[in-house]
């Protein structure tokens, strides 16, 4: 049986150690803020915004909310995006994706200011990932990589197979697995034989959208098997890109889902507005 991987203990370690340097700060007459923009009423990122905003309280921070109506026009948008770049309060600016169609959700993140960028789209952190000189890690990515060093396993030279490309996801995945010296491959949907690929990773990472794709003939004995997928089963239950019954025996670590990755993008969002905030305040 593996050894589960508890996603929420990990993700309140990291939120405790969080909060103690938020309260340092604040002795100092330093605080942190957090601006979230929402545009329309998608019920999904209404559910992720208000997550957000309670992290923010737990922490310490303070966070500054911006409910839009689905109609706003791209110049609305990017005026506040333009305010939000230039308020001294605000550390961190989080647009909530994804946008209504008529909004260019890249035109909009481009306009963030790069050092306010907590979710780390823009193009320039983007490329400051690639070449290993980053403040900001995405989120899920960053959360995962704290998953894979909880379990003690060092990635140094180890295989890792990470499913998905995404720009959001699987890219910024492998660059990190790759910063710390792991033998990274990336799968896609047009990968010859997956299932030979994956079985010989000592780490895997599915990031696919794909419920319970990964059954355990795609796992190596004793592997490391992180769950990034968010979907929904036969039944509407939700559950992850991996058949968790089917690959417990042979994993040597999992995650589930829920209680794996997940409650991590958060304690990570939080992590990166600390980093924007010490830095805007030349801590
Ligand atoms: P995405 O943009 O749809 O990308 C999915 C990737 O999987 C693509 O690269 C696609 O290949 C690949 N793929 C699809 N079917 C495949 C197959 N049969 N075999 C091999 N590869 C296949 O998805 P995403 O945004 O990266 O998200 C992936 C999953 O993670 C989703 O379930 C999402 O809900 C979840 N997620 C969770 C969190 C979290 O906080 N836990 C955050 C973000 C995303 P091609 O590029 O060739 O199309």
């Amino acid at each position: 049986m593996a050894n589960i991987i508890d996603g929420k203990a990990v993700s309140a370690q990291v939120k405790e150690n969080i909060k103690a340097e938020a309260a340092e700060l604040k002795a100092k007459g330093i605080e942190i803020g957090l601006a979230v923009v929402i545009v329309g009423d998608d019920p999904a990122s209404q559910v992720y915004v208000r997550n957000k905003e309670k992290a923010c309280e737990y922490v310490g921070f303070n966070s500054y909310k911006y409910a839009l109506p689905a109609e706003t026009t791209e110049e609305e948008l990017l005026a506040l995006v333009d305010k939000l770049n230039n308020d001294d309060n605000v550390d961190g600016i989080l647009v909530q994706l994804p946008l209504p169609k008529h909004l260019d959700d890249k035109l909009i993140i481009n306009n963030i200011r790069p050092d306010k960028d907590v979710d780390a789209f823009h193009p320039v952190n983007v490329g400051k990932i690639m070449i290993g000189d980053y403040s900001f890690l995405p989120c899920t990515p960053a959360g995962v990589m704290e998953l894979i060093h909880s379990t003690g396993v060092v990635v140094s030279g180890k295989k890792c197979v990470v499913v998905g490309r995404s720009n959001i996801v699987g890219k910024p995945m492998a660059m990190l697995l790759l910063h710390e010296s792991g033998t990274v491959t990336i799968c896609h949907s047009k990968t010859q034989d997956l299932k030979e690929v994956c079985s010989q990773a000592d780490i895997l990472v599915a990031a696919v959208g794909r419920p319970k794709m990964i059954t355990a003939d795609y796992v190596k004995e004793g592997a490391v098997v992180i769950d990034v997928g968010m979907d929904r089963d036969e039944n509407g239950k939700l559950c992850g890109d991996v058949d968790f019954e089917d690959c417990k025996e042979k994993a040597g670590y999992i995650t589930p889902v829920p209680g794996g990755v997940g409650p991590m993008t958060i304690a990570m969002l939080m992590k990166n507005t600390l980093t924007a905030g010490k830095l805007h305040k030349g801590v």
